[in-house]
This record gives structure tokens, sequence and C-alpha cells, in this order.
């Protein structure tokens, strides 16, 4: 047999996501017939409402099963820009507007759009595992920047080289829960224009909020220009499987985006769109019940491990995430979790340095699986 190339470099290099990995784990253990408590993905026990399956049923019999346009659909486009319009009080064209498939793939694009060969990108530390392999992807280098507790202009400053081209935002983020001011929000804007930067601004946990409305960085004057909005209906609706996202690139830039979207994944599929259309349409209902069940789920669960000696568990004001402070190595403890109690939790160093001596706790499992996950975590403790 002849030996075959290698592949490419930019797909060789991928390591596979720690959220992933666990997930698989769980999925491996339960299907031989194990009992885990899986509190590791991003993936909550959130069943899509029954009208938003029928709109997709309805979209299918009427026979939309064709290809359908690479901006998405506009009736889709308005939704999305009267909501957007709304929350953030920025006026958004639907011509601005693209469906994409997922938040994932609207933070691809927009890094596809701005980042050259060589070029870098600020991510943050500790933070979603996706933004680096994006970065890279895009053949950029991606440079993190620590903000655990939050955006700090002097450390995004240090950061910056002539070959930086854009800063990632996510508030609220993912791991650590953080929700940035107006004012850290303000820093990083002047960051950018003093930088002439881009602003890639992932608000897909920007529904989730619990204590009060979240500032978004499209907000404050003369942001829209640089910033790129991704979004996602996965958490806001509970579609994590649907795979429906949206990118709102600044205005004028959709077309050429839109252009990238057509020459890979040509489109969202169509009855996808019908049945986020509905989900629009319903989202003064399940918007409100879903995050009412994770802040039950946050208030039960945060008070119970703050008990537990050796961790801090402060009460997040948005996302289902719990991000506890150890008072030990985070790795072992969540091998030791899992290995002694069937509790799959991630390390925060999963999501860069800056998430050592953390973990990140997903509340995505029903009230019985928590009691009872959170019973097992007060009898092995951090084995401090
Ligand atoms: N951004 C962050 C911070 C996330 O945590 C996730 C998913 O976990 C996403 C984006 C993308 O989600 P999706 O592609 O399902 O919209």
């Amino acid at each position: 047999m002849t030996a075959v190339r290698s592949l490419a470099a930019r797909v060789a290099a991928l390591q596979p996501s720690a959220t992933v990995e666990m997930t698989e784990r769980v999925r491996i253990a339960r299907a031989a017939g194990k009992r885990i408590f899986g509190l590791s993905s991003g993936d909550p026990n959130i069943p899509t409402d029954p009208r938003i399956v029928a709109a997709a049923e309805r979209s299918l019999r009427r026979g939309e099963t064709l290809y359908s346009t690479p901006a998405g659909l506009l009736p889709l486009r308005q939704a999305i820009a009267a909501r957007e319009q709304e929350l953030s009080g920025v006026a958004i064209d639907a011509a601005d507007v693209l469906i994409t498939p997922g938040g994932k793939f609207a933070v691809l694009a927009a890094l596809m759009a701005t980042v050259s060969e060589g070029d870098e990108v600020i991510i943050p530390d500790p933070g979603w595992v996706s933004y680096g392999p994006c970065v890279s992807l895009c053949g950029g280098a991606a440079v993190s920047v620590p903000c655990r507790d939050g955006y700090d202009a002097a450390r995004l400053e240090s950061a910056i080289t002539p070959r930086t081209r854009a800063i990632i935002v996510n508030s609220p983020a993912n791991p650590s829960t953080h929700v940035a001011s107006q004012t850290e929000l303000q820093a990083i804007l002047a960051v950018a224009e003093r930088h002439n930067l881009w602003i890639i601004f992932d608000q897909v946990y920007a529904e989730m909020n619990y204590a009060d409305t979240i500032p978004r960085l499209q907000s404050l004057p003369g942001a829209r220009a640089r910033t790129f909005i991704a979004d996602s209906l996965s958490k806001t609706f509970g579609m994590t499987g649907w795979r429906i996202g949206m990118l709102i690139p600044p205005p004028g830039f959709a077309k050429a985006i839109g252009r990238f979207i057509g020459h890979s994944i040509y489109c969202v599929p169509p009855f996808v769109q019908a049945a986020a259309i509905e989900a629009f349409n319903l989202a003064d209902e399940i918007i409100p019940a879903i995050r009412e069940t994770f802040r039950k789920r946050i208030a039960f669960a945060a008070p119970r491990l703050n008990k537990v000696p050796g961790i801090t568990c402060p009460t997040p004001r948005a996302t289902f995430y719990l991000f506890p402070k150890l008072a030990a190595d985070e790795k072992a403890v969540a091998r030791r979790w899992l290995d002694e109690g069937d509790i799959a939790v991630l390390p925060g160093s999963a999501f860069g340095d800056g998430g050592k001596h953390h973990l990140r706790i997903s509340l995505i499992g029903s009230d019985a699986e928590l009691d009872a996950a959170l019973t097992r975590i007060e009898r092995l403790g951090i084995g401090a």
C-alpha cells in the first residue's frame, strides 16, 4: 500500500475540545450502563418548544426542502433585527443580518472576514474552547488576555502588536460567567478605536441573565461600525441541535460575508429557519421560562457548593454555569469526582490558564440529578 499524505496542518493540528471530549466520555460510560452525572457540556436539558417543532414540520410538509438563500430568509432576518434593536437600542437593518448554522459558525465567519495569514486576534482567558481553533483555522494567531474577573484596558493594550486585527469579547462569559459592565465595554471600545481593531462580540448568553439587563457593546456610541455581533438560538430557545444562529457584521459587510456563506455551507436549512421564525414569535413567552429554570438551579446549587470546605462559589448573574474557585488543583478534583463519584465537570484550566483553581459546572440536568450530584460532591469534598 502506498503511503498517503498527512492532512494540512490547519486541520491536523486541531485539538479536541475539552467539552466535546468529556461529553463523549459521558456518552460512552452511559452506553455501558453506568450512571454518570453530566455537568460538563453546554447542552442543557431544555426541550425545544413543541410549537417551534411544529413550525419546522409545517415547513417540511410545504416542501421547503430545497436550497434557500445564503444570507437567510428575510422574515427571520427582520425578526432578529427587530429584537436586537429592541434589546440594544441600536438601529439594525435586516439587510445586515446573516443567518448562520449556530453562533460558532458566526464567530468563524467573522474571523474569516477579518483575519489574514499571520494576523493576531485577542481572545479571553479563560475563554470558550473554540475561539483559539477558529482563529488558527483562519490563519491567525490567538493571543490570550487574562479576563477572568473582567476586561482590563491596560492588559488589552499590552497584548496589542502591529499584527493585531480583532478582539473577541464574550459577555456574559463562558466559563467565568462574568458580565462586562458598561465601563469595561467602553474601555474595550476605546482600545479598539485607538488601534483600529475589529471587535467580535459574542453574546450567546445575553438572554440568560438573572440580575439585570446585560450591557451590549454595540449599544455604545461609535461601536456598531467596528463590531460583529455573534448570537445564537441554541441557548436562548433550547435549540442547540438545530444549529441556527446569526452574525450581524458592521453595516455594509453582509453582502461580502454572505458570499463566504454561499461558498461554504450555502444556507441554513429553510425548515430550520421556519422554526426560528416561530421561536422569535414566542420569544416573550419562552425566554423568561428558560431563564427562570436556570435561575432556580443557580439559587439551589451555588449556596450548597459554597458550603463545601475549600470551594468558593459566587452566584452568577448570567449563563447556566457555575465557576467556583477551589483551594486545590482543579484537574485533580475533576478527575476524582469522575472516578469516585461519577460526576463529570470540567477543570477551569480547559479554558486557559486563567481557569486554574476553578471548575466549570454546567447546570444542564434535571433538578433530581443536580440534587444527587451535589450530595455526592458534598460527600467527596475537594480532598484538599
Ligand atoms: N459562544 C460561546 C461562548 C459558547 O459557549 C457557545 C456554545 O457553547 C457558542 C458561542 C456557540 O454555540 P452555538 O454554535 O450552539 O450557537
